[in-house]
């Protein structure tokens, strides 16, 4: 029972889970939360949030936070709470030490999706401007870095087209990898209240999702594919648009390359690439596929949503410029209630995409290596800047190992539980000299942490976050930071300690630089958004008040440019000692890894992982529903509760990924997305068989 009193007053700000990005008023008794309740002005949530939201701030004040910084000599060492003066110094003189000795490569950052705008940004600049680098990056990397190299090279930018409004207009919904109503709650019940208004759905994805038969709402067609042939399916649907000139021949012809569309187009008609001929690929009836097509092109005004489900594959850029193809073919881009649609997972994948934290990009989605842009960043920021991109997170970890690594700012990611092939991930950490993890809990990567910083809430700091429809809005400081700094702040420090000062007084100050070095955030500044709430980038000169809708009247690259997208199947394949193919998702009541969502009140329900089976695979194994199952891939095992259910097909297993007891990933493999190196999550072979438990 939560006793709740009188609030004496509120302050609006942003939910730090999901990418809908739903505004809250948090009414506040002195520095005491009393509750959060949606804010009805909010431009994505109008009002309404889901139960993640609702209890966020349990976590801020619980009791497992660390509030002082601590450092040790080796990961074997009982910690050692020290002032944040000994701290900030310990790593700066360790960070100089590795690099003397290994080279200024030796040394690098991670931010994450879950930080402000403002302190991805500082993250970046600390590693390119102090250490002299480009070794930074970011989570997005393990979940849409394929739909940032995917969008922009079909249409110009790295981002969804769409605000969620659109939905509202849409008469056909291609739901593909995503499962909106537990991982995008608040714009999932959107996306229910277009379709019981008669907009027609198809799904595509392995599992049996809720959307698909859920009172009032029936999918016109679902095509239940095999985990890892979304391009398969994708070309297939493609072949029917052109083979039955389904296709907006004056769209194409106004808007897009024409070269690369007939190129495309003479592809996807190879016969080898019909419903009929993919059908042994795909496990998909050839005859749902073509309507499926016929209904997203000439159903009206078509609009494609995608989640993780399409990315984390060795082919996920494939498959985003896959999607993007089929909404140029047939004229859904552009204009309201049509679109391609990546939902973000974490409330900040677009932004710390946006402010340059891939090794090989500025803010904007600019190239290190571009003279001209360099040369903006080396006079802003007072110091000359490397040309070469730096290392990803895998690559980082890869030369952990091969010991030519040894040191890493981690700001809140827990790599040793959300990575794959957690195996591989602590090799990596465990091997380097100086691992700094700045986060609010001891979390799995802070185990091979010398030097911990306690990070600051969301509640506790001021900044922004950009949601999934490019949505900029204001995170306000409700409670004075328990560790006594912002997080933007800590990285300051480390910037100063290195002898590289930043001198910020407030995060509108970093909002400001952001604004003057990146063309699309030109226009903004914390007093506009005070003003407006809220602003969608581009927002410049030429759309001060920001761009609900992209690529109106023109793509931003200009033309729209097709992609051939050959299916090429993973490496990962079943076999007699792996038969089955495991993929990932996610439930309502939990967030990512859990470490927020276990330390607030929603958690009285779903706490553990569960391993979906179907009765046919459950019945040959002897696996009752509710039994302990072991479940095994070439990367590792784990052992977790079976459900078992017909939601998944024969050959198919399906969990998530919340609890560390699980640690799911631990059977995840190292395949990678091709272009990106975004993880293989969602296709692992595995062998299932009962156990005693963990
Ligand atoms: Fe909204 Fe997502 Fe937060 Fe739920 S978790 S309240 S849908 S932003």
């Amino acid at each position: 029972v939560v006793e709740i009193g009188q609030p004496e007053h509120s302050v609006v700000t942003t939910c730090a889970y999901c990418g809908v990005g739903c505004s809250f008023k948090a009414e506040m008794r002195g520095e005491e939360l009393v509750r959060m309740v949606p804010y009805k002005d909010g431009k994505a949530n109008h009002g309404h949030s889901c139960v993640k939201g609702r209890f966020a701030w349990g976590y801020a004040t619980h009791q497992d936070r660390i509030t002082r910084p601590m450092i040790r000599a080796k990961i074997s060492d009982p910690w050692r709470e020290v002032s944040w003066d000994e701290a900030i110094s310990h790593v700066a003189s360790e960070f100089r030490r590795i690099q003397a000795t290994y080279g200024k490569g030796s040394i690098g950052g991670i931010t994450s999706s879950r930080c402000t705008n403002e302190e991805t940004f500082l993250v970046q600049k600390l590693v390119r401007a102090a250490f002299g680098n480009n070794n930074v990056d970011t989570c997005a990397r393990v979940c849409h870095s394929p739909t940032g190299y995917g969008l922009s090279q079909t249409f110009g930018t790295s981002a969804g087209t769409q605000d969620f409004d659109s939905v509202e207009q849409a008469d056909v919904i291609l739901l593909i990898g995503a499962n909106p109503t537990d991982g995008h709650p608040v714009f999932g019940s959107r996306m229910k209240k277009r379709l019981r208004e008669g907009a027609k759905l198809i799904v595509i994805d392995p599992r049996r999702i809720d959307l698909v038969r859920t009172p009032h709402v029936e999918a016109a067609y679902h095509l239940p594919l095999r985990p890892g042939t979304n391009v398969a399916m994708l070309t297939a649907l493609a072949h029917v648009i052109v083979t039955e000139h389904l296709y907006d021949e004056a769209f194409v012809r106004e808007r897009c390359d024409l070269d690369a569309f007939t190129l495309w187009a003479e592809f996807a008609a190879a016969e080898r690439n019909s419903p009929e001929a993919l059908a042994a690929t795909t496990g998909v009836d050839p005859q749902l596929v073509r309507a499926a097509a016929r209904l997203y092109a000439k159903g009206g005004n078509a609009a494609i949503y995608y989640g993780l489900g399409v990315t984390e594959h060795s082919q996920g850029t494939t498959a985003v410029m896959a999607l993007a193809n089929l909404a140029m073919a047939t004229g859904n881009i552009g204009r309201v209630g049509v679109g391609v649609n990546p939902l973000r997972g974490q409330n900040n994948v677009q932004g710390s995409c946006d402010m340059g934290s891939f090794p090989h990009e500025f803010s904007g989605y600019r190239h290190v290596s571009t003279p001209e842009v360099r040369q903006a960043f080396e006079v802003d920021w007072g110091v000359s800047l490397d040309a070469e991109p730096g290392l990803r997170i895998p690559n980082m970890l890869d030369a952990a190992v091969d010991g030519t690594f040894k040191g890493l700012y981690i700001q809140g990611e827990d790599i040793a539980q959300s990575d794959p092939d957690i195996k591989h991930v602590t090799a990596g950490l465990a091997a380097m000299e100086c691992v700094v993890v700045q986060d609010l809990f001891l979390n799995e990567t802070a185990q091979f942490a010398h030097v911990f910083l306690p990070g600051s809430t969301f509640l506790e700091k001021n900044g922004t976050f950009t949601n999934a429809e490019r949505r900029i809005q204001l995170v306000r400081k409700v409670m004075t930071p328990k560790n006594g700094y912002e997080d933007w702040e800590v990285t300051q420090l480390i910037a100063k300690a290195l002898g590289y000062d930043m001198n910020y007084a407030h995060p509108s100050e970093i909002m400001d630089e952001i604004a003057r070095l990146t063309p699309s955030f030109a226009g903004v500044s914390f007093d506009l958004l005070e003003r407006q709430g809220s602003v969608q980038w581009p927002c410049n000169e030429k759309a001060p008040e920001g761009t609900p809708v992209m690529h109106v009247g023109g793509f931003v690259r200009g033309q729209g440019r097709f992609f051939v997208t050959e299916y090429v199947a993973t490496d990962e394949k079943t076999g007699p000692r792996f038969p089955l193919l495991l993929t990932t998702g996610r439930i309502l009541s939990q967030y990512n890894v859990g470490a927020q969502t276990r330390r607030t009140a929603n958690t009285a329900w779903h706490e553990e992982d569960l391993l979906e089976i179907h009765p046919h695979d459950a019945e040959q194994r002897g696996i009752n529903d509710g039994a302990w199952v072991k479940v095994a891939s070439r990367a590792g095992e784990t052992s977790l509760r079976a459900k078992v259910t017909d939601r998944v097909a024969p050959g198919v297993v399906y969990t998530t990924f919340h609890h560390p007891m699980t640690l799911a990933n631990i059977v995840t493999t190292d395949y990678s997305d091709w272009a990106t190196n975004c993880p293989e999550y969602k296709v692992t072979a595995v062998q299932v068989s009962p156990s005693n438990g963990p």
